[in-house]
């Protein structure tokens, strides 16, 4: 292995006052294996600045950079900034050796085979917060989740893969649960036989309540078109014979239905009176398998609806931080506190996560929402990675498919600032998307890490027509709701 090669800073000042600020931001790198490289830097705003004697554009924040081609072997880099006379310059030394060819190692997310299968079961019960995860991959916000489980349900583990079993749904159908929401249990359940289904109206909820004998493991999703949501209750065969509507009078739901989709699998099947879905909840009174389907609010306006903000991180916790050192949890919070401003100015009550520099975890958040009873949820973070020098655009985000209108709406919104569009993202995994108690869906506002992305976030006039923009999208997906009920 050839000796690194010291990085030499160089420092010149032209003149004897106090010299222009110049910082290498990144790109100075010892050794690097690709011919082209991209240098970030940050001055003062207003100077001028170059990148091996080529002109670059500085940004408002004083942001610059350029990519540069490297010959192998050494490569000397020069930055230079200049204003009112003043020039300041670095150079240091980039060294562009062999790529090293890498061993080949199979990438856990596509390891299927990596689980253990255990010699003998081993039971478990799920404990408070269980999810079920479909397979045993793994990403930064953890594994493509299938659904929350309640607590109390008995399952038989048949194989591990590092902090996850694998447990047996039914003879057919598996998934995979952390260790952590698991204790030790005698046995798993026989395969059942499910009892009367009741149907009532409470009020601002219908709830389905399904007798059974043990309380089993379940998957929920909603379907669009048509408006259903459907539950699938694993180690289940169909003795319900009596599924009983209370009341003629439901508030969202139009009917219920069921099926026997497996010879263990039985499928709880609701269809919705509405297109759009105001949420639900699946879980256990005792034994009875509850299902709680939310009534529309009384006014499809933003006037008195109860509407969840939360601004990502905060505290210790700084998320993405940009060249010229903006950091992301100020900006998410200055764009929340304004678009609450926006919200309760029509009539809203707004539920903030935080209303300052704390950083309560994703379980206090999702905590507040549910005791602050919102009726629709709004995530603001602001994005990092890729080239400084591309501009990938703004992003919005959904795990639940009927959380895609809403997320769609505050999309086409956001592309009214004419930036560049990241995408619509569906089945995402971050935990405040989880609940499937009402609408939810996560801003990903721009790049604080592209230079051009930057440069709008740190202007606070640019920071509130995000907000405004947000809450347009909030409006037009009322709207929407609104008109859809009228073609009915
Ligand atoms: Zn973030």
């Amino acid at each position: 292995m050839k000796k690194l090669i010291t990085p030499l800073i160089l420092l010149y000042a032209a003149t004897a006052s106090a010299a222009l600020p110049l910082k290498i931001y990144s790109g100075q790198t010892d050794t690097v294996t690709t011919p082209k490289h991209i240098i970030v830097a940050v001055t003062e705003p207003g100077a001028t600045a170059t990148i091996n004697g080529n002109a670059v554009k500085v940004y408002k924040t004083g942001s610059f950079g350029g990519e540069i081609s490297l010959q192998p072997g050494a490569n000397t880099v020069t930055v230079t900034a200049s204003k009112d006379g003043k020039t300041e310059k670095r150079s240091f030394s980039v060294y562009r050796a062999e790529p090293v060819k890498k061993q080949t190692k199979a990438d856990d997310s596509y390891a299927g085979e990596l689980t253990t299968p255990l010699e003998n079961p081993h039971y478990i019960v799920t404990t408070k917060g269980a999810y079920l995860q479909f397979g045993n991959g793994d990403d930064r916000l953890g594994g493509s989740k299938m659904g929350f489980l309640d607590e109390g349900i008995r399952l038989k583990a048949d194989g591990v893969k590092g902090s996850l079993y694998r447990v047996a749904l039914a003879n057919n159908h598996f998934a995979y649960i952390p260790k952590q929401y698991t204790a030790p249990a005698e046995s798993a359940n026989p395969i059942f036989n499910t009892g009367s289904w009741s149907i009532i109206n409470m009020g601002d909820r219908d709830r389905i309540s399904i007798a059974l004998p043990a309380r089993l493991a379940y998957r929920y999703r909603t379907n669009l078109d048509p408006s259903t949501i459907t539950v699938d209750l694993y180690g289940a065969t169909d003795n319900s014979n009596w599924m009983t509507q209370r009341t003629l009078e439901l508030g969202m739901i139009d009917y219920v239905d069921f099926d026997q989709i497996d010879s263990d699998v039985y499928r709880v099947i609701i269809h919705l009176k509405d297109r759009y879905n105001w949420g639900f909840s699946v879980g256990y009174q005792g034994n009875s398998l509850t299902i709680d389907v939310r009534h529309r609010p009384a006014k499809l306006s933003i006037d008195g609806l109860v509407i969840g903000l939360d601004a990502g991180h905060g505290g210790e916790f700084t998320g993405a931080v940009s060249p010229s050192g903006l950091k992301e949890k100020d900006l998410n919070l200055d764009i929340v506190l304004k678009l609450r401003d926006m919200l309760e100015h029509a009539g809203a009550k707004v539920v903030l996560t935080r209303d300052g520099d704390t950083g309560p975890s994703m379980a206090e958040r999702k905590e507040i929402w549910k005791k602050g009873g919102v009726q629709l949820a709004i995530s603001i973070h602001n994005n990092a990675g890729g080239s400084p020098l591309t501009s990938p655009g703004t992003a919005a985000l959904f795990k639940h498919i009927f959380d895609r209108p809403l997320a769609e709406a505050i999309a086409s919104r956001m592309l009214q600032l004419d930036v560049p569009f990241f995408g619509l993202v569906g089945n995402f995994n971050f935990s405040l998307n989880g609940p499937t108690d009402y609408p939810n869906m996560l801003v990903e506002g721009l790049f604080m890490s592209s230079l051009a992305e930057e440069e709008l976030l740190a202007d606070p006039d640019f920071r509130t027509r995000m907000a405004r923009q947000v809450y347009l999208g909030i409006e037009d997906y009322l709207k929407t709701v609104k008109a859809s009920l009228k073609d009915k």
